[in-house]
């Protein structure tokens, strides 16, 4: 990635929100956004010690935001702007938030993700919707605030595909034969950790998406794991990894690329959508942090039917693409097969350690500090004070009002591609 220069910033409302309790102060703004209009240059701010609990809501058109400087004062991040005057930093040394004007991807501790909602200017003031707070931004900020996590005693490996299905396919193999000897490859590293394991598939056979759903849902005290390979017609040279969880209830997955945001799928959530995106972060940085090759494509949300269907924390691993001619060498090689098992396998049990043990799971670049032999520069154990959930309450929005839905605006999961 290339680092923009930056400069000190912004953030006027940093130095100006009052400290005083007024949670949920609605601005009733005008619903046109004035996206020409960029923040104003003050110079950056500390960030006072004590949180700020309130979350000034501000309406635009049939939506929900919060300032980026909002966003900055509660989680006592510091901004910068960069030269373009469209992508802002915020960063603490222990969290960093990187997001963009008009767009809807953004960075959060170093891996790529990919918001609801693109980010707007409004007022001087860049935007980020607050569904985005609710479900991308703050579970990767404060992933010690889980709730309901319950314990993870079971992984319920999933290796997509099988039989007549072969999934996709690359001069070397079958997306079906990978995924499954991945998970042959997870299942003794996942053992030796302590985890039961359960394989929807031991064989190159058919399993209805339904069936192995149900055989998630029949296990206690688990969390769903499918495993699959992309590919991809229209761009040849599209590589790296991806992963899936659940799309949040009111909102398009990210491959709703047909911005007509104004599309509000109307299906329900999942009980467990939030372990599921907690234990995606948790994955995802393992697998990115395992290789210093960049295959950072995001952390994505989807309605594919193994996250719908499941009643537990499910998410869909994509292992590089098979229609790219260096990750489908490198896919069938066995060695490196086995290093994406491992960082599965390690992501798994970070995941297990933050809902057992509420330990905040490690990033990207600590496990790539770890792999040179560096001193991890953050104390994944000991959260400062302020970030404790004691000292700054769910004050958080969860979600934007439930839109009326009219049957030109509910999409039904059949339209949605499965992997
Ligand atoms: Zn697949």
């Amino acid at each position: 990635m290339n680092a923009p220069r930056f400069f000190p910033i912004l953030l006027a409302g940093v130095l100006s929100l009052s400290l005083a309790p007024v949670s949920f102060s609605k601005s009733k703004a005008s619903s046109k956004s004035s996206a020409k209009s960029k923040p104003s240059a003050t110079p950056a701010a500390k960030p006072s010690p004590t949180p700020n609990h309130d979350w000034q809501v501000i309406k635009v058109g049939p939506r929900d935001y919060l300032s980026v400087d909002n966003i900055a004062k509660f989680y006592g991040l510091i901004g910068n702007v960069d030269s373009s005057g469209k992508t802002v930093v915020l960063n603490n040394g222990r969290n960093m938030l990187q997001v963009t004007l008009d767009s809807r991807e953004t960075i959060v501790n170093g891996v790529r993700n990919w918001f609801c909602f693109p980010v707007i200017a409004h007022e001087n003031k860049f935007l980020v919707s607050r569904i985005d707070l609710a479900k991308t931004i703050e579970p990767q900020l404060r992933p010690q605030m889980i709730q309901r996590s319950g314990k993870v005693t079971t992984i319920v490996l999933d290796p997509g595909h099988g039989g007549f299905d072969k999934g996709a396919a690359s001069a070397f193999g079958n997306e079906k034969t990978y995924a499954l000897d991945i998970a042959r490859q997870l299942r003794p590293l996942l053992q030796a950790k302590g985890f039961k394991v359960i394989m929807t598939r031991e064989n190159d056979v058919f399993i209805p998406l339904e069936v192995r759903a149900r055989i998630a849902n029949a296990t206690k005290d688990s969390i769903f794991v499918s495993i699959h390979f992309n590919a991809t017609g229209s761009n040849p040279n599209a590589t790296g990894f991806e992963i899936f969880s659940l799309t949040p209830r009111g909102a398009p997955s990210t491959n709703d690329d047909s911005l007509a945001l104004h599309f509000v799928n109307m299906q329900a959530g999942s009980p467990m959508e939030a372990q599921s995106f907690e234990l995606s972060a948790a994955v995802y940085h393992s697998m990115c942090g395992h290789f210093l090759q960049e295959f950072d494509r995001g952390i994505k949300r989807a309605r594919f039917a193994v996250l719908r269907r499941t009643n537990i924390p499910s998410i869909l691993v994509e292992g590089g693409f098979l229609s790219e001619a260096g990750d489908s060498k490198r896919i069938a090689d066995p060695a490196w097969r086995k290093q994406l098992a491992e960082s599965l396998s390690i992501g798994i049990e970070n995941y297990r350690a933050l809902v057992e043990k509420k330990q905040r799971p490690m990033l990207v670049a600590e496990y790539r500090a770890q792999a040179a032999g560096e001193i991890t520069v953050v104390d994944l154990a000991v959260p400062p004070a302020r970030l404790e959930p004691s000292s700054n309450p769910a004050l958080i929005p969860v979600t934007n009002p439930a839109p009326t839905p009219t049957p030109s605006t509910i999409t039904t999961p059949e339209q949605e591609r499965e992997p």
